[in-house]
């Protein structure tokens, strides 16, 4: 046994931890619990928890049914909204199958591989995501069958005493007692949408605490009497949810985007690895965007862009290098603003990294950054600048990824096949819906 784990096993035992949930996520990025008698912990270090994947989506083949779950002890986090009377306590598992290898069809899995490429090319990679959700009155749509939010407040706005403000307030308290530190936190522009912004951390560390935000916001919501969303948009009119993520590698100390002299202070590292995001941006698509309702955002408005396209300070660009002071040698950093905020984090960001390190390997070009409001260009225009458009819906997406060599290397043939036929099966079931937007435009007249 290890230190980490003894020094789990001894917390458990002094704070008299009641419940150890053990969490791992599906295909499409849905959590997935299993609580622990704490008497069970040791065992599960040692040998891992058996359970049946058959009827968790994505982990279905038969033959494989038999899974273990391996507890990694550096997640070990008392869960602060379950109160002090029976703590419980969570930790992100790997899944392995019955041999102890590592599970073809796990996520965590999918990330760590290409960590280690990173790793093996000499870099450690950081994100730092900015997510984006609404906060509604409650689940159930209003009497004219739109979702209703908690307030009419907009971008930035501060409203003493209002629901947004508290529920920020709080959110921000049980993340932090959670061991996940926020950066930012602010009204967005949508009526009850919010924005919080985490601090950078390795990937891996990342995504999981993705996976815990999305739950502690969907907690504290529920205990102030609310329902908050990740869809990416539920609104028409108003702008949809995103999770930006900025993006850095670094070789030790110093980070490899960064160069002094060179224009927008960004090395030729961070110039290949801008050009990988762009060239591979359309196969990924169906992986940073995997709903139907996706593709309603990145074509909706709302600054979500709809462009293949970089920029220094242009938020119709799909990739943005931020401002940053020159002597912060260490801010230096891309975005990438495709990212809807119901992405599965892990698949996200091992796509997204894997296309940067092609970029790295293969010296990609980086073609001129765009200087216009992209959609403001006619569409003659942004073909003669190379402006692709990104896929139009999901089943656009799904074409273009089907084809793709490289996010079936990325992802491996069970999760690239299961993440496929999930998502196939979501458009077939759309592609037959008879919409309001039909009845209203069409059955008066026709
Ligand atoms: N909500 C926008 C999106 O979906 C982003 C708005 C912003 O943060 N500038 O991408
Ligand atoms: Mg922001
Ligand atoms: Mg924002
Ligand atoms: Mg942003």
């Amino acid at each position: 046994m290890d230190r980490q784990q003894e020094f789990v096993l001894r917390t458990i035992e002094d704070r008299d931890v009641r419940f150890v949930r053990l969490w791992f996520t599906d295909v499409t990025g849905t959590l997935k619990s299993v609580a622990l008698a704490p008497a069970e912990v040791e065992g599960a270090f040692a040998e891992g928890l058996g359970f049946d994947g058959s009827s968790i989506d994505g982990y279905t083949r038969i033959f494989e049914s038999d899974m273990l779950l391996q507890p990694d002890p550096s997640t070990f986090q008392i869960l602060p909204w379950r109160g002090e009377d029976e703590p419980t306590s969570r930790m992100f598992c790997d899944v392995l199958t019955p041999d102890g290898e590592p599970s073809a069809a796990d996520p965590r899995q999918v990330l760590r591989r290409q960590l280690s490429r990173a790793a093996d090319m000499g870099f450690t990679f950081y994100t730092h995501p900015e997510i984006e959700f609404y906060l509604l009155q409650s689940k159930d749509p209003g009497p004219d069958g739109q979702p209703v939010p908690v307030d009419q407040a907009g971008y930035f706005d501060h409203e003493p005493g209002g629901v947004a403000t508290d529920f920020r307030r709080h959110a921000v308290n049980m993340l932090e007692a959670i061991g996940i530190s926020v950066e930012f936190s602010h009204h967005e522009s949508g009526p009850g949408q919010n924005e919080i912004d985490l601090r950078y951390a390795d990937a891996l560390q990342t995504a999981d605490n993705i996976m815990t935000f999305r739950t502690v916001i969907k907690e504290v919501a529920q205990l102030q009497g609310n329902y908050a969303t990740f869809m990416p948009k539920p609104f028409g009119q108003h702008a949809g949810s995103g999770m930006h993520t900025h993006f850095s590698l670094f070789e030790g100390d110093s980070n490899a985007f960064f160069e002094p002299s060179a224009e927008f202070h960004l090395s030729t590292t961070g110039r290949r690895f801008i050009a990988g995001l762009l060239h591979h941006s359309m196969e990924i698509t169906a992986i940073t965007n995997q709903f139907v309702n996706s593709y309603k955002r990145l074509w909706g408005g709302g600054e979500a862009p709809s462009y293949v396209s970089w920029g220094h300070n242009n938020r119709s660009a799909l990739v943005r290098v931020p401002l940053y002071k020159p002597d912060k040698a260490g801010s230096a950093r891309v975005e990438y603003r495709g990212i809807d905020a119901s992405a599965n984090p892990y698949l996200t960001y091992a796509v997204l990294l894997a296309a940067g390190l092609k970029g790295i390997e293969e010296e990609y070009e980086l073609p001129e950054a765009a200087a216009e409001d992209i959609s403001a260009l006619t569409s003659t225009e942004r073909r003669a600048l190379g402006h692709h458009s990104l896929p139009g819906t999901l089943h656009d997406a799904l074409r273009i990824m089907e084809d793709s060599e490289f996010v079936a290397e990325v992802l491996g043939e069970t999760v690239f096949e299961n993440f496929l036929r999930n998502k196939r099966q979501e458009w077939d079931e759309y592609r037959v819906e008879v919409t309001p937007y039909e009845l209203q435009r069409n059955l008066g007249i026709l």
